[in-house]
This record gives structure tokens, C-alpha cells and sequence, in this order.
């Protein structure tokens, strides 16, 4: 993602009604921020927030929250949040984190599912830890899943792709399904909502990749 610093960004966050400012201090108590027990799922990256402002709406019985590292990327979300097709929406919380801080944040078993959409390559090998589908990431995620909670990856980047087939197992985790052109997999592709990259890359005739895994 290409990054300006834009100075309002921390001043729009700071006023956003939907923008955790004390996220730890939310831990373990984050039905009481939605005011209701429905199931919470989470993306890890979102970038400018397409895909999970559209399940939000899509799903008003699961409450969504949208993971960013950089507050000029989450500005866009915001943004996004305020236009007219989204900003009646109550079931979506927005938070500036880095994801290595996810057990800070939530507490164990409080989340039904994560979603990673096109997360970044981090191509050279010495910076594999940093790949948000490594040991290093699904060893931190595992705790806050509940019994039944999944991953959802999706990405277009095959040898980023092969490297999160192979952790799954290394970490001890199970993978439930995979495909490498799920465009054109009718049964995983139902219902499928496309993301910012995934509506690029697909335009660009890259076959979009995609797993579902478990703890
Ligand atoms: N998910 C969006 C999509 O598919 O259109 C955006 C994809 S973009 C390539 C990856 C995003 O993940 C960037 O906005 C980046 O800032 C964010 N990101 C990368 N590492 C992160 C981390 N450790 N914690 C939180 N966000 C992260």
C-alpha cells in the first residue's frame, strides 16, 4: 500500500465515533462496545476498508473490526465509513494497531474469525516473520479464537500463498479448504466479497488464491 503521511489522520481517528482509541482496554469486554453477545470477526489489514465495511452491511447480526497499521490507510476507511451507503452501520469498529499485538487487544476465545486479505509479501526470506500468515502470526492468533473460529486468507501472490500453505501445519493448525483460482471455484467462491487488491489484481487476470484454516 503506497503510504502519504497526512497530517489530519490522527486528528479524524481521535474524533471518530467508530475508531477505538483504548482498544486494551476493551479486552475481553468487547460485546459491551457493540451492546450486544453477537459473534465477532475481525480483518487484519484492511487497508481503505471495502471489503468488511461491505460484510458489515451484508451481516448486521456480526459485529466487525477492522485491524490497520497506519493511520493514513485507516483515514480511508473512515472515509469510506462516513459515505452514504455505510454510515448508518453499527456493527463495525475500526482500530490503528500493529496485528503482533492482538493478544493485548482481545482476550482469549473473543473472536469467531480472522480475515487476511492480500496481505503484504514481505518477499525476502529473512523477513518471513513478518508475513501475517508465519508460525510467528498464527501462533499469536490461536488463543483468541473461539472453539469454532477460522482464518480466512486470500491473496494473489502464489509464493506468499505456497509459504502460509505450508505454515498452517507447522504452527499445528488444520487446513479445511484451498483453492488457487477461486474465481473459478463455484463452491468457495460463494458469496464471495471482493477486496481492493482482489478487484486489481483480478482485473489484471491474476488468479486469486484463497484458504480457510483452524487452530
Ligand atoms: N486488505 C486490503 C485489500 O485486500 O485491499 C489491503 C491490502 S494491503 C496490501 C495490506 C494492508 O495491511 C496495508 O494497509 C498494511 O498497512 C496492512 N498491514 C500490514 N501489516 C500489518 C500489521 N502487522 N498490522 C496491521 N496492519 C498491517
Amino acid at each position: 500500500m503506497r503510504l502519504r503521511n497526512i497530517p489530519r489522520a490522527d486528528e479524524v481517528i481521535l474524533n471518530h465515533p467508530i475508531a477505538i482509541k483504548n482498544e486494551t482496554a476493551n479486552r475481553g469486554i468487547w460485546s459491551s462496545v457493540f451492546q450486544n453477545n453477537h459473534p465477532i470477526h475481525i480483518e487484519i489489514g484492511m487497508g481503505k476498508g471495502q471489503f468488511i465495511l461491505t460484510l458489515a452491511k451484508q451481516n448486521p447480526e456480526i459485529n466487525y473490526i477492522g485491524i490497520e497499521r497506519y493511520s493514513s490507510v485507516l483515514l480511508r476507511a473512515l472515509e469510506k465509513y462516513d459515505s452514504e451507503e455505510f454510515c448508518h452501520l453499527t456493527n463495525i469498529r475500526f482500530i490503528c494497531m500493529d496485528a503482533g499485538d492482538i493478544q493485548d487487544v482481545f482476550a482469549p476465545e473473543e473472536i469467531g474469525r480472522i480475515y487476511l486479505n492480500f496481505s503484504d509479501p514481505w518477499p525476502k526470506a529473512r523477513h518471513a516473520k513478518r508475513r501475517l500468515t508465519s508460525v510467528n502470526f498464527l501462533t499469536k492468533y490461536a488463543p483468541v479464537l473461539n472453539k469454532d473460529g477460522i482464518l480466512e486468507f486470500k491473496t494473489d501472490n502464489r509464493p506468499l500463498f505456497d509459504f502460509s500453505l505450508e505454515q498452517i501445519p507447522e504452527a499445528g493448525w488444520t487446513l479445511l479448504g484451498h483453492t488457487f483460482d477461486l474465481h473459478n471455484d463455484p463452491t468457495m467462491n460463494e458469496g464471495n466479497v471482493m477486496t481492493e487488491y482482489e478487484a486489481k489484481f483480478s482485473a489484471l487476470g491474476n488468479p486469486i488464491h484463497k484458504l480457510i484454516a483452524k487452530p
